[in-house]
């Protein structure tokens, strides 16, 4: 009795849906590392593409984005997987850039106890932490920060000086 889907290895004239996108096997050596929150997700496509002139760059979205990087004790786990899933994307992808993306209110955040920083403060100290340690792992490679924030119904992007805060120019 036929079923009603297709196996992996049936090869069919018309495929469910065909990208209008054509394939590219360039790759570029960068990957960028941004929290999975889908509200800011094409923008920060748009920037990586537009602004940073990184096309076909490796995507590492997770919650939180670097955040799990930056020592906490509560995200131990998700720090191990992290670290992983970037040292493979080094070796086997041969990247020499890593772009972090932080944004504004940003749940991952929410069962961490910030000291009495805000928020923003916290992720800026994470964001240099998580900068420092992908470093350390992979000398020579070459990170960079930035944050998202929310201005007049869009997505702003800004340089990250982690040590100063934001740096809005
Ligand atoms: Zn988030």
């Amino acid at each position: 009795m036929a079923t009603a889907y297709s196996t992996s290895r049936e090869v069919t004239a018309r495929p469910l849906y065909a990208s209008r996108l054509p394939f590219d096997e360039r790759r570029v050596g960068a990957a960028a590392v941004y929290c999975s929150d889908g509200r800011f997700g094409e923008q920060m496509d748009e920037f990586l593409h537009e602004q940073l002139r990184l096309p076909r760059y490796d995507r590492l979205a997770v919650p939180g984005g670097a955040a799990c990087l930056a020592g906490h004790a509560l995200f131990h786990y998700e720090r191990a997987a992290l670290e992983r899933q970037l040292r493979f994307l080094v070796d086997a992808h041969g990247l020499r850039r890593v772009v972090l993306i932080a944004h504004q209110d940003c749940a991952f955040y929410r069962d961490l106890w910030l000291g009495g920083r805000t928020l923003a403060d916290q992720q800026a100290i994470d964001l240099e932490n998580a900068a420092d340690q992908i470093r350390s792992w992979c000398p020579g490679i070459a990170v960079e920060a930035y944050y998202a924030r929310k201005v007049d119904g869009q997505i702003a992007l800004d340089l990250w000086r982690c040590r100063s805060g934001l740096n809005v120019t």
